[in-house]
């Protein structure tokens, strides 16, 4: 097994397309040098041999490599002209983490290895720059210590021992920045980090280079498992099998002097998606100074220096001499630079988030890999890459990643309300979107805080990657420190979390947990409003509007169309959730549960009633009064649909879930019906059962009180007559539920026909009407061919079918699936990822029987798993016509459905 893959010199062992074994950077790396991208030399550790390494361990994996590593030091050392560990000539190396897919800031990188006193000396003697050599001497020290010899702080409120001495020394010095610090406080800083290690671990620092490489490649290998890598893992779905490449590379240095640099760039803006070349540099510094948000990086390009100067308040004078773009300070630099990422942009044919250094006037790329970037950003790369003619429309569905679209379905701040909003102050329009909530100042509280119902914009000087649960979790955040491409931006973008970043006037005091913004102090709970793209802070709530489908969403969502096979219909039970699912593109009502349309005021009083009633007489009563309600609900739902299909469903859950449970509630109802409190308490208790969910619920409620069934039926079919006779164009279909066997949809069917023609001599009219079944119970799928023999259509409920394939409760899964899901015994969790091997095989099964007896039956799915992307081609690929899902979700399965067809 080839174990390490070597790259240098406009040559590479690896190619793009070997992600999966040399992670996205190693892969890029090789794939760069082929292209003519000048890259320092270096080599990659497979992924395999990160698995490997937590199979037989540390001892027995260095064995494995390490022929294999001493070979690839020496490719290097050849290329670079100098020798590992060296004191006259030395190469240092950088060792960096990198998985198959991109997890910023998640894992760990150690820079400027290969050095310790000797060395030292030696490096300073070569490049003639004392001060650079301890520079980076410290910088490693710092790195090493707190990555690999684990001396960074767990603790939140700790501080990093390193940055405690650097804050001593700066102190002493009477000076503000670390560039202020000459040799000998680098020399004095070195000297104290080794006896922090000495004092902490027991250990002197390593000085055999060797034994330090090994170090880190170990603490790369480690840190695929570290607790906020396993989170990004869960959070993006990520398997913890793949395992991450080390790439150990010869250092370049941006940190030499004035000619020398380190950025970040994109080749489109990540937020908007504008096709504007972006990015961020520091001059004289390292790669981590840009990131971490410490210095205020300046902008790459002068347009984008401009822009930053504005928002930010600066004088253009200000501006040209303290921060002046890298187009300014550095053109030629900058020519190819932008040179290089058009090349990389349309290598790749997708936008490129890349790495840069600039080692005295030499530029040298570090790494590219597809940009994170908004939802926003997404469709519009997408869909222009599609117009320049860079990829073709089935690539530009494919680009499109089905749930981040929820991200454009979001809320935006109204118009009107921000006209009268207080603007408190600006900063950088780091992740587009609208976020209101209570300030929370930590990881831990924002989760706390979520838990109880609170909605929460993290307040942060700057996050760092323990930061990504409050994240996840936030409306949105804000910091006070970092550029756009700062920790904060690139993981609120890649989570489509709104995020102001870098707005300066924050003095955030977490002690006090407090922040003051231009004189004005905010606590912890206080409400504040963040604009991500605008930058804008403003005071307290500010309301928001819903999104709406327009522009190149809309160009997408047509281009859904193009291809698609299955129809994507709504979850809905009132006018205006299937008005909001019509704006998004769903053509029809899969699913409109009925029960939910009586708990309305009015209608469960009635509702009680009948169920309470003593005999069918009551009943009869009371489903008298609900009949012109429910009337009233399908008139106004069909109308909200016109011309599409509207599917409902009579009378599901256990009647119980209706009547009054509490004292005063009972009492009213005895009120109500003339009859005693006692009476009403007895037919409560009655009504109560031991397994609601396998009770008396479904079909069963119809079958053993038809006189719903019926009541329904002409509330159903009555309003689409008065519709239709209005010029509307209604399409009803009446849904069975929770049949099991075929006898019990006849039963139904029989009441829906008879009532249906009474209603149909009455009002004058005929209407076309289908009557169909739920699927969601394992005899109706085995059973398909014959309930097929009546029922005109299949509608998968695959709720309550997940429920009763698995046996798990869909109400106490709550009580095992985390041990599962830690365990491993379920991967996902099967109620919101359809379980294909199972209960996709019942439904691939009852669709082949029920065609079978029907060849046009109609078959659809209308259980949560309808707007899931992953169940949604399962969907399409056993031959369903339609999904249906709740109303925000039908732009993301309409995106999956098309995928699934393209994807064929
Ligand atoms: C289902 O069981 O999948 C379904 C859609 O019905 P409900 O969730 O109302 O039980
Ligand atoms: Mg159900």
């Amino acid at each position: 097994m080839k174990a390490i893959y070597t790259f240098g010199n406009g040559q590479a062992e690896g190619r793009a397309d070997m992600k999966d074994l040399l992670g996205g950077k190693g892969a890029n790396l090789a794939e760069m040098n082929l292209i003519g991208v000048p890259v320092p030399p270096g080599f990659t550790i497979t992924t395999d041999c990160c698995n490997e390494y937590y199979k037989v361990g540390q001892e027995k994996i260095m064995e494995l490599l390490n022929d294999e590593v001493t070979a690839a030091v020496k490719h290097i050392e050849d290329l670079m002209n100098s020798k590992f560990g060296d004191t006259q000539n030395p190469l240092l190396v950088s060792v960096r983490s990198g998985a198959r897919a991109s997890m910023p800031g998640m894992m760990d990188t150690i820079l400027n290895l290969g050095l310790n006193d000797e060395v030292v000396e030696g490096l300073a003697k070569k490049t003639g720059r004392p001060r650079f050599a301890w520079d980076s001497y410290r910088r490693f020290v710092q790195m090493y210590g707190d990555v690999v010899l684990g001396l960074k702080p767990v603790n939140k409120e700790d501080i990093d021992p390193f940055e405690a001495i650097i804050m001593e020394v700066k102190k002493a010095k009477g000076v503000k920045l670390d560039n202020e610090l000459d040799t000998d406080d680098l020399k004095e800083l070195v000297v104290r980090f080794k006896a922090a290690v000495k004092a902490q671990t027991g250990k002197d620092f390593p000085t055999d280079v060797k034994e330090q490489l090994w170090g880190a490649i170990f603490a790369v290998f480690r840190s695929w498992m570290n607790e906020r890598a396993i989170l990004y893992r869960k959070m993006e779905g990520i398997p913890s099998e793949w395992g991450t490449a080390v790439s150990v590379m010869a250092m370049v240095f941006g940190n030499m002097g004035n000619t020398s640099a380190t950025g970040v760039c994109f080749s489109r803006d990540a937020a908007t998606g504008e096709n504007i070349f972006s990015g961020e540099y520091l001059i004289n510094a390292q790669g981590e100074d840009v990131v971490a948000g410490i210095r205020t990086p300046q902008q790459i390009t002068k347009e984008g220096s401009l822009r930053w100067a504005k928002r930010a308040g600066i004088s253009e004078e200000e501006r040209v001499s303290k921060y002046p773009s890298m187009e300014e300070a550095m053109p030629e630099i900058y020519k190819q630079l932008n040179e290089i990422q058009i090349k990389l942009e349309n290598h790749y044919r997708d936008m490129q988030d890349m790495e840069f250094t600039v080692q005295e006037g030499k530029l040298w790329f570090l790494q590219t890999r597809n940009g994170k970037r908004t939802g926003t950003a997404m469709v519009k790369i997408a869909m222009d890459l599609l117009k320049e003619g860079k990829i073709d429309e089935k690539t530009a569905l494919e680009r499109c990643e089905p749930n981040k679209l929820d991200e454009l379905l979001h809320p935006v701040f109204d118009k009107e309300a921000l006209k009268s909003a207080k603007v408190l102050t600006r900063g950088l329009p780091a992740s587009p979107g609208a976020a209101t909530g209570q300030i929370v100042f930590f990881a831990d509280d924002a989760a706390a805080w979520r838990a109880d119902g609170h909605k929460v914009v993290m307040v942060r000087l700057e996050t760092s990657p323990e930061d990504l649960a409050g994240m996840s979790v936030a409306e949105g955040i804000l910091t006070a420190r970092g550029g756009m491409t700062s920790h904060a931006a690139v993981v609120a973008r890649g989570m489509g979390k709104c995020c102001v970043s870098g707005a300066g006037a924050l003095n955030v005091d977490y002690k006090s947990r407090t922040v003051e913004i231009e004189g004005k102090v905010f606590k912890e709970g206080d409400f504040i409003s963040i604009n991500g793209s605008t930058g804008e802070v403003y005071e307290g709530m500010v309301q928001t509007r819903p999104a709406e489908v327009s522009g190149d969403f809309a160009a997408l969502m047509d281009l859904c169309n193009k291809y698609t096979r299955l129809l994507v219909r709504t979850n809905a039970d009132t006018p205006h959730d299937a008005e909001v699912a019509r704006a998004f593109g769903a053509q029809g009502i899969g699913l409109c549960r009925t029960e939910h349309m009586f708990f309305d005021n009015k209608k469960i009083k009635a509702m009680r009633e009948m169920i309470l009633a003593q005999d069918k007489d009551g009943r009869e009563k009371a489903l008298a009064k609900l009949l012109p309600y429910q009337k009233e609900d399908f008139r106004g739902i069909f109308k909200a649909m016109d011309g599409f299909p509207v599917n409902i469903r009579l009378l599901d859950p256990p009647l119980h879930e209706f009547v009054p449970h509490d004292q005063a509630g009972q009492q009213a109802m005895a009120d109500e019906m003339g009859v005693t409190v006692e009476y009403i308490k007895q037919r409560v208790a009655n009504l109560s059962e031991n397994n609601p969910m396998l009770g008396h619920r479904g079909c069963r409620l119809g079958n053993t009180y038809p006189e719903i069934t019926e009541m329904q039926t002409r509330a159903i079919l009555g309003a689409a007559c008065e519709l239709k006779k209005e010029g509307f164009n209604p399409q009803p279909e009446i849904m069975v539920p929770l049949i099991g066997i075929l006898y019990e949809f006849e039963a139904q069917e029989k009441i829906i026909r008879k009532t249906a023609a009474e209603v149909f001599a009455e009002e004058g009219v005929e209407i076309p009407f289908k009557v169909g079944t739920m699927i969601e119970i394992p005899r109706a799928a085995l059973t398909a061919d014959r309930i097929a023999t009546r029922a005109e259509y299949f509608s998968f409920g695959t709720n309550d079918l997940t429920q009763m394939t698995f046996g798990y409760s869909r109400d106490d899964i709550a009580s095992f699936l985390p041990v599962y899901l830690e365990k491993k015994i379920l991967k996902v969790d099967p109620f919101q990822v359809l379980d294909q091997h199972g209960v996709g095989q019942l439904i691939a099964m009852a669709v082949e029987k029920g065609r079978s007896i029907r060849p046009e039956l109609k078959c659809g799915i209308c259980g949560e798993h309808g707007g899931e992307p992953s169940s949604v081609k399962f969907c399409h690929k056993v031959g369903l016509n339609y999904v249906s899902c709740s109303p925000f979700r039908v732009p993301i399965a309409r995106l999956a459905a098309a995928q699934a067809a393209v994807e064929e």
